[in-house]
């Protein structure tokens, strides 16, 4: 469960994974990385995962998608999931395998990236 907290600018750490994320093209990349640069932190995952939320001040540039999960990435025993919501940024997911807390941040250079195809409408 995440917990609010003072608004704050990304870490180093929290910027290179995001940039890692948007470093591959898909539907409505090329906002999300102008968004990046207005993004802040609102919460965190209690649980010491390393899950933040995302809030972008003054998107103007809203990105087209039709996916929530626009780019995942996976390394040993964690994943990584971008979420996007109404057309921002909205969150970086880390989901692990193991007990670990506080979970090491994954490193953009042991994680592969993961473009998720569109769903067929309907489904
Ligand atoms: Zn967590």
């Amino acid at each position: 469960m995440t917990i609010p907290c003072v608004p704050r600018q990304l870490s180093p750490e929290e910027t290179a994974l995001a940039e890692f994320l948007l470093s591959v093209e898909f539907p409505g990349h090329d906002e999300l990385r102008k968004q990046l640069k207005l993004a802040q932190v609102t919460g965190t995952c209690e649980c010491g995962c390393g899950t933040i939320l995302i809030r972008v001040n003054h998107a103007n540039d809203k990105a087209v998608t039709t996916e929530r999960v626009v780019v995942e990435a996976y390394g040993k025993g964690v994943d990584v999931l971008m979420f996007v919501r109404d057309g921002a940024l909205s969150s970086i997911e880390i989901v692990d395998h193991g007990d670990a807390r506080p979970l090491r941040y994954p490193k953009p250079e042991e994680l592969s990236l993961w473009v998720p195809p569109p769903r067929s409408s309907g489904g």
